[in-house]
C-alpha cells in the first residue's frame, strides 16, 4: 500500500504522524511512504532520517496527498486541505468532528473514508489513541496555567506553590479522567491546593486513594461545580463524553463572580470546549480575556512539545497503521471492533452518532 504523511499545516504543530521507526517497520513489510519535505523538522526528525528508514522525500503537497492510499495526519485537515480530500482515500488523524461542522462537510463532499484515533475504544472503554494526548495536554494544562497566573501575563500573580505562611494557588479540576488525572498530578507537584470534580465516583476513588487526602474529590454537579469554580485561582477544564460535543459546565454568569486574573484553561476545547465562553485559540496567540478573568483554550497543546508528543502518539498509533496497510481499511475495522470505532465517514456518510447528533446531521 502507498502511505503518506504530509507536514502538518496548523498554527505551531511541530507534531509529524510517523517516525523513521514507523517508516522502517512499513517498508519491511513491503509498503511504500512517502513522507512530505521538511514534515519531521518541527519533531528532531530529519528527511534524512526518513529517507534512511526507506522513506521517499516530496515537496509538494497537492503530489504528498495524491500519492496516498492510507493518509497519516496528526490534526484534521485545514480548509487548504479540503481540496486534496477523494473517495479512494482513506485518512488517520485526529478528526474531533463534533467540534467542526466545516471539517465534517469537506469529509463527506470529499467521500474520504475518515478513522479518527480518538474514537478508537477498546471494549473496556479506553481510548488508546486519544491516552497519549490527553497525558500530554493533561501536565501541560497546570505548566500553562501556572505562566499565565503570573501578574505580568495578565493573571492574579498567584505562585502555584505558595511559599509557607501563604497558600498555593486553588486550582479545580474538571474530569478526572486521562488529562485530568495528569493534570492533578502535576498541579499536586507544583505545590497547588487542588479540588476534583467529575461524574464518575470510580475516577474519584482512585485520586482519593493515591493522594491519600492530599486531593479533594467531589461529585461533579452544577451547584458543587458552582462553589469549586467561584473561588479558584486556576480552572482545568478536561471533561469528555467519547465523540461528542463537549457538555458545558462553567456558563458566562460564573466567570463573571471568578476572582480578577484567575486562570482558565480549557483542554477539552477539542471536543468544543467546555466553559461557554471557549473557542480555539492558539499557540501564537493563546490566550484571550472573559469579564475580568483569561481564558486559555490552545487546541493543539500538544504541538508545544513536539519531541514528546511525537514519539507518544506514534508508539500508540503504530500498531494501528500497520493493521490498516497490511489488510486495508475494511479488513482491518472487521478483525479489530476497537479501530472500527474509529470509523467516522466513509462514502459520503456519517458512521459515528455523536457527530450527526452534534451538527442535526443523518446517521
Ligand atoms: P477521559 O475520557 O479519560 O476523561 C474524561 C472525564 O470526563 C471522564 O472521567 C468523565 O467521567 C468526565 N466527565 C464527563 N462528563 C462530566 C461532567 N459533566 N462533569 C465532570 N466530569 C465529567 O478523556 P481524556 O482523554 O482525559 O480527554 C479529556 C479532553 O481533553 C477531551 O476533550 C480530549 O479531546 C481533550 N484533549 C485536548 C487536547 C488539547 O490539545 N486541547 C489534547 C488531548 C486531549
Amino acid at each position: 500500500m502507498r502511505i503518506s504523511v504530509p507536514k502538518e499545516t496548523k498554527n505551531n504543530e511541530f507534531r509529524v504522524a510517523l517516525t523513521p521507526a514507523g517508516v522502517h517497520e512499513l517498508v519491511e513489510r513491503g509498503h511504500e511512504v512517502i513522507v512530505q519535505h521538511d514534515a519531521g523538522t518541527g519533531s528532531a526528525v530529519s528527511d534524512a532520517d526518513f529517507k534512511d528508514a526507506g522513506a521517499q522525500i516530496l515537496d509538494d503537497p497537492a503530489e504528498v496527498w495524491g500519492a496516498a492510499e492510507l493518509l497519516l495526519k496528526v490534526k484534521e485537515p485545514i480548509e487548504s486541505e479540503y481540496g486534496f480530500l477523494r473517495p479512494d482515500l482513506t485518512l488517520f488523524t485526529y478528526l474531533h468532528l463534533a467540534a467542526s461542522r466545516p471539517c465534517t462537510d469537506a469529509l463527506l463532499a470529499g467521500g474520504t473514508t475518515a478513522i479518527a484515533y480518538e474514537t478508537v475504544r477498546t471494549a473496556d472503554g479506553r481510548l488508546p489513541l486519544l491516552a497519549p494526548m490527553s497525558e500530554v495536554a493533561g501536565r501541560l494544562a497546570p505548566q500553562a496555567g501556572a505562566y499565565h497566573l503570573m501578574a505580568n501575563h495578565g493573571g492574579r500573580g498567584v505562585l502555584m506553590g505558595g511559599v509557607p505562611g501563604t497558600p498555593g494557588a486553588d486550582v479545580v479540576v474538571l474530569g478526572a479522567g486521562v488529562a485530568g488525572a495528569n493534570a492533578t498530578a502535576i498541579a499536586v507537584g507544583m505545590g497547588a491546593q487542588v479540588t476534583v470534580l467529575d461524574i464518575d465516583v470510580d475516577k474519584l476513588r482512585a485520586l482519593d486513594d493515591r493522594y491519600a487526602g492530599r486531593v479533594r474529590t467531589r461529585y461533579s454537579t452544577t451547584l458543587a461545580v458552582r462553589e469549586a469554580v467561584e473561588n479558584a485561582d486556576l480552572v482545568i477544564g478536561a471533561v469528555l463524553v467519547p465523540g461528542a460535543k463537549a457538555p458545558t459546565l462553567v456558563p458566562n454568569e460564573l466567570v463573571a463572580r471568578m476572582r480578577s486574573g484567575a486562570v482558565l484553561v480549557d483542554v477539552a476545547i477539542d471536543q468544543g470546549g467546555c466553559f461557554a465562553d471557549s473557542r480555539p485559540t492558539t499557540h501564537a496567540e493563546p490566550t484571550y480575556a472573559v469579564h475580568d478573568t483569561v481564558f486559555y483554550c490552545v487546541a493543539n497543546m500538544p504541538g508545544a512539545v513536539p519531541h514528546t508528543s511525537t514519539r507518544a502518539l506514534t508508539n500508540a498509533t503504530l500498531p494501528y497503521v500497520l493493521r490498516l496497510a497490511d489488510h486495508g481499511w475494511r479488513d482491518a475495522l472487521a478483525a479489530d471492533p476497537a479501530l472500527a470505532g474509529g470509523l467516522n465517514a466513509h462514502a459520503g456518510e456519517l458512521y459515528s452518532a455523536e457527530v450527526a447528533d452534534a451538527h442535526g446531521l443523518p446517521y
